[in-house]
């Protein structure tokens, strides 16, 4: 088997991507790096996104400008794969769109592979560590870290928070405090919000109410009775 059929494989790529290079260079960045371009198998499998069309006739618009994916290291190197996104056009309704490709994660720079490998490495240890594990610069990992955090938040079910916890903690060097909100039961933190006074309260209760809690269903609370609370 050819590399590039052996990473198509390996990439699962079906017949609508294929592999044209698998090449590895040493300067100005040692890395290894797979090109992908689309086969003439993809168009007769899309239909048009728009759901009032819906039309199954597309054609491939344009290719715009190369953007590259970090993937997982091959044999310890650095692995990245260029490709120009194709965009497609519907026949009927004239509607163009990037087609989504079949390896790419929720961020902008990085794969989906990489991601599922890189999240949880954020989980277990500071992001400077796993930065440096990762040879990503932390803001773009700060930037990956964000993104399924808000998809959770926004997901998440207050319904069932009777128990709370509440404590403060200093978040940089000074008077510059966090207040933690806990939901007791469920072990996990809801909600933290910078400063420690009524307000937070506040902010929580608003936070509550957008996430199917209330206020009023809370039964028992543990925290500081600190006179700014
Ligand atoms: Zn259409």
């Amino acid at each position: 088997m050819i590399p590039e059929k052996a990473f198509e494989r390996l990439l699962g790529l079906h017949e609508c991507w294929e592999v044209t290079g698998a090449e590895y260079e040493s300067a100005p960045v040692e890395r290894f790096f797979l090109v992908i371009h689309e086969t003439a198998k993809l168009w007769p499998q899309l239909k048009c996104p728009i759901a009032t069309c819906a039309h199954p006739e597309v054609v491939c618009h344009e290719h715009t400008e190369v953007r590259v994916w970090r993937h997982l290291d091959a044999f310890g190197k650095r692995t990245e794969i260029p490709c120009e996104p194709p965009r497609a056009r519907c026949c009927a309704c004239r509607h163009v769109w990037r087609v989504p490709l079949p390896w790419e994660g929720e961020g902008k720079h990085f794969t989906r592979d990489f991601e599922a490998f890189a999240l949880p490495l954020m989980r277990e240890m500071p992001m400077k560590k796993a930065g440096d594990i990762l040879g990503e610069h932390d803001t773009r990992l700060w930037r990956l870290l964000f993104k399924p955090v808000a998809k959770a938040y926004a997901a998440l079910d207050l319904s069932e928070l009777a128990h709370l916890g509440v404590d403060e903690m200093n978040c940089r060097k000074g008077h510059h405090y966090l207040t933690v909100f806990a939901d007791l039961v469920a072990r996990r933190v809801v909600y933290a919000t910078e400063g420690k006074d009524h307000t937070t309260f506040q902010r929580f209760s608003e936070e509550l109410l957008k996430h199917n809690g209330h206020p009023k269903a809370i039964t028992a609370v543990a925290m500081d009775l600190s006179q700014a609370y």
